[in-house]
């Protein structure tokens, strides 16, 4: 593309935030142009402003640009991505939206929003849909789309396939979750070395009806949930990056062991049939050695894109159990908002 597309990140400056920039460098389509944070970071450069964590270099033309308030200005492009918390989201990533900009948020405060659309490219790309409902898309063309929650995603990107052929009636899953998913500087070490913490505030609550919005369908501007009982226990664990998921369903069709894998295997959608450049080859891998996937090990397979499962065996309980593993900060955030971006710009909502 000659002429890429301008984009701005606000939250530029946190965990989210740097792997934005850090995806974005040499991106084909985008090009970041505006960085916002709260007040502490706005009028810095973003080498003073950032606490840089990450093994790549902050690039040089994004380490001298000046990071701005979080609030539209004359300058703010139409492309906007988010990595506010909660608190701050509710009430800033509006603004962007009432200013004309296409919002692509990472935060929990509008994924429930019966007009906001929960996005897997993957999964429901046609939820984009939802758009148009929006007030802001009917004023001025601003809009907000959503990405979910970091240990929806790899559950929902392995159940997917598996629910459009059997039908997934019942799911138990267990998450091991990293420290990084507590943005910097999270849990603080003493917590979290040697330690288990059994507990993520309203992070059960979101795997369990981010998942069934996500797996619903749309019709007449509506998204319908799927029909799906799960119960999520959510554990915070001393991994830097990666979480891992251990999954017990139940499914409405009998399936063997090789249509599961086969399913998984074969998961496609027009992400991959466009090449859209964020969009792994294979979106869901089965690794067959008996100890993967591992975050170690696993969490980079498809550039940090794809969702690894594995140890697939019978459930004494419901049908089948396995291990799926995705990056919480490429694929639970800020990769899945890129490919969410990527969606959009495909689908004209940009143009
Ligand atoms: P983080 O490291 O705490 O970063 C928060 C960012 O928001 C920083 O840039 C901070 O700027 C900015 N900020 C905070 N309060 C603000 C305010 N009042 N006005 C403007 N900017 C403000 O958090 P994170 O881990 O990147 O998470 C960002 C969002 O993504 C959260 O909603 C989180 O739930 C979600 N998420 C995170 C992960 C993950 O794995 N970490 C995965 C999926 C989704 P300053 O540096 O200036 O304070």
């Amino acid at each position: 593309m000659p002429n890429k597309i301008p984009v701005g990140i606000v939250g530029a400056t946190g965990t989210v935030g740097q792997r934005f920039i850090q995806l974005l460098e040499g991106h084909p389509w985008f090009e970041v142009s505006w960085l916002a944070a709260s007040d502490r970071s706005a009028g810095k450069s973003y080498a003073e402003a950032a606490t840089w964590r990450l093994a790549t270099p902050i690039p040089q033309r994004v380490a001298d640009t000046q990071v701005r308030s979080a609030a539209p200005d004359k300058d703010t492009p139409r492309l906007i991505f988010a990595a506010l918390d909660a608190t701050a989201a509710k009430e800033i990533e509006p603004l962007f939206a009432e200013a004309g900009c296409a919002v692509v948020s990472n935060s929990s405060a509008f994924r429930m929003a019966p007009d906001v659309p929960l996005v897997i490219p993957e999964v429901n790309g046609d939820h984009t849909e939802l758009i148009k409902t929006q007030s802001w898309y009917k004023k001025n063309g601003g809009f907000m789309v959503t990405n979910p929650n970091c240990s929806a995603i790899g559950l929902v990107m392995a159940l997917a396939p598996l629910h459009r052929r059997f039908r997934v009636e019942k799911v138990f899953v267990a998450t091991m979750q990293a420290v990084s998913g507590a943005g910097y500087p999270g849990v603080p070490s003493l917590d979290i070395v040697g330690n288990v913490i059994p507990y993520i505030a309203n992070e059960e609550q979101k795997m369990e009806a981010e998942s069934c919005k996500l797996l619903g369908t749309i019709s007449d501007g509506t998204v319908a949930p799927a029909d799906l009982k799960l119960s999520a226990h959510c554990n915070r664990v001393a991994v830097e990056d990666g979480h891992t998921e251990s999954v017990s369903m139940k499914l409405g069709k009998v399936a063997h062991a090789e249509e599961i894998i086969a399913t998984w295997e074969e998961f496609r959608c027009f992400a991959q049939k466009l090449n859209l450049p964020t969009a792994p080859e294979q979106p869901v891998i089965y690794e067959r050695a008996a100890d993967r996937p591992q975050p170690r090990l696993d969490r980079d397979r498809g550039r940090g894109m794809s969702a690894v499962v594995g140890r697939l065996r019978p459930c004494n309980i419901f049908d089948w159990k396995f291990t799926v593993l995705s990056h919480n900060t490429i694929r639970g955030a800020a990769g899945a908002a890129i490919l969410n971006g990527e969606l959009l710009k495909a689908q004209g909502y940009l143009d």
